[in-house]
């Protein structure tokens, strides 16, 4: 067998690293009627309400091995140091988070910040990254209820652009951009999804997507371990109601991206920073999706073939179970 690699490599005109990790290529396709994350699979317990399991083709490892350094001057390669993580959320196959009742949710958001603080305890981790793929056209081979965790040897770039922007505006105002974002958000209202005591769900003024929802904390928290009792209960609803949402609005479970964005856990002080949830949906409308081409891949600029405040005024009047609320 082909021997695989494992290695960052630096892209010195983006500025920015590259995972190689060919093992991924021998990701096995699933045998019709077995999925490793339920019960009884023998790769799981069989009884859990949620579950970590380390992902077998991980992208990241503790054990990686360290790459020859050739010509360090212009091509840098480090270490593919960091963990990835499996989030299992529920037993059942075909539950999704949006189904979730509440206590569960609850209990994800438990073991999200339980993992988050053991990962960035670790010396060798800078940043911790909780995200979630859901459906095929994300490129999801498994369709049992799951998200990950990414544990960075470094700060990902687009945390880093957040993180600079956020530094530069403090400094200049000096307030918080998210919680200045937050406030003009409220105040316009034309973009609101929904809110409760803790958090408030809009699509921004800049949406890329066409359903770009963003989760803000109301309190300026910089991470899940700032959260309250309240928090935790009052992000378990809003995340339920939005995506509930999600799937009333066409009729089917919505597919996402869904992304957390903490402060990095390299000790130093993001104080300017504050915690947010941003989903991207790749649908634009019921049969239609919206692919990265050549302006968003190559120069960088996103075109959202919507008006933010009509899909925002969409999703804020779809309706939704009682119990969601
Ligand atoms: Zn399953
Ligand atoms: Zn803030
Ligand atoms: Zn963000």
């Amino acid at each position: 067998m082909k021997r695989t690699r494992s290695e960052l490599r630096w892209n010195p005109i983006l500025e920015e690293w590259v995972a190689i990790a060919t093992h991924r290529q021998n990701r096995p396709q699933m045998p019709e009627n077995y999925c490793p994350f339920c019960p009884g699979s023998g790769k799981v317990p069989d009884d859990y309400n949620v579950y970590i399991y380390p992902n077998d083709f991980p992208t990241f490892s503790l054990s990686s091995p360290k790459p020859e350094n050739r010509r360090p001057n212009l091509y840098k390669v480090k270490k593919s140091v960091g963990v990835c993580d499996v989030v299992l959320y529920h037993p059942d196959h075909l539950m999704t988070l949006a189904d979730m009742e509440i206590p569960r949710i609850v209990e994800l958001i438990g073991l999200w910040s339980m993992r988050f603080q053991k990962l960035g305890e670790r010396e060798e981790i800078k940043y911790v990254f909780i995200f979630e793929n859901k459906g095929d056209v994300i490129g999801v081979t498994m369709p049992h209820p799951h998200g990950q965790i990414y544990a960075f040897p470094y700060i990902p770039p687009v945390i880093e652009r957040e993180l600079k922007s956020a530094k530069g505006y403090v400094k200049r105002k000096p307030n918080c951009l998210f919680c200045d974002i937050l406030n003009e958000e409220k105040r316009e209202g034309k973009r609101k999804i929904v809110e409760n005591r803790s958090f408030f769900a809009f699509i921004p003024f800049f949406a890329r997507y066409p359903y770009e929802v963003h989760i803000m904390s109301k309190n300026h928290v910089l991470t899940l371990l700032d959260f309250s009792e309240n928090m935790i209960e009052d992000f378990a609803h809003i995340l339920k109601i939005v995506l509930q949402k999600y799937d009333n609005l066409f009729g089917f479970s919505f597919p996402y991206m869904m992304v957390m964005h903490q402060a990095p856990t390299d000790g130093k002080d993001y104080s300017f920073y504050h915690f947010h949830v941003e989903f991207y949906p790749p649908y634009r409308s019921r049969e239609k999706l919206k692919y990265l081409a050549g302006c968003e891949m190559g120069a960088g600029t996103f075109i959202n073939d919507t008006l933010p405040e009509e899909r925002a005024q969409e999703l804020r009047e779809i309706s939704i179970r009682s119990d969601g609320s």
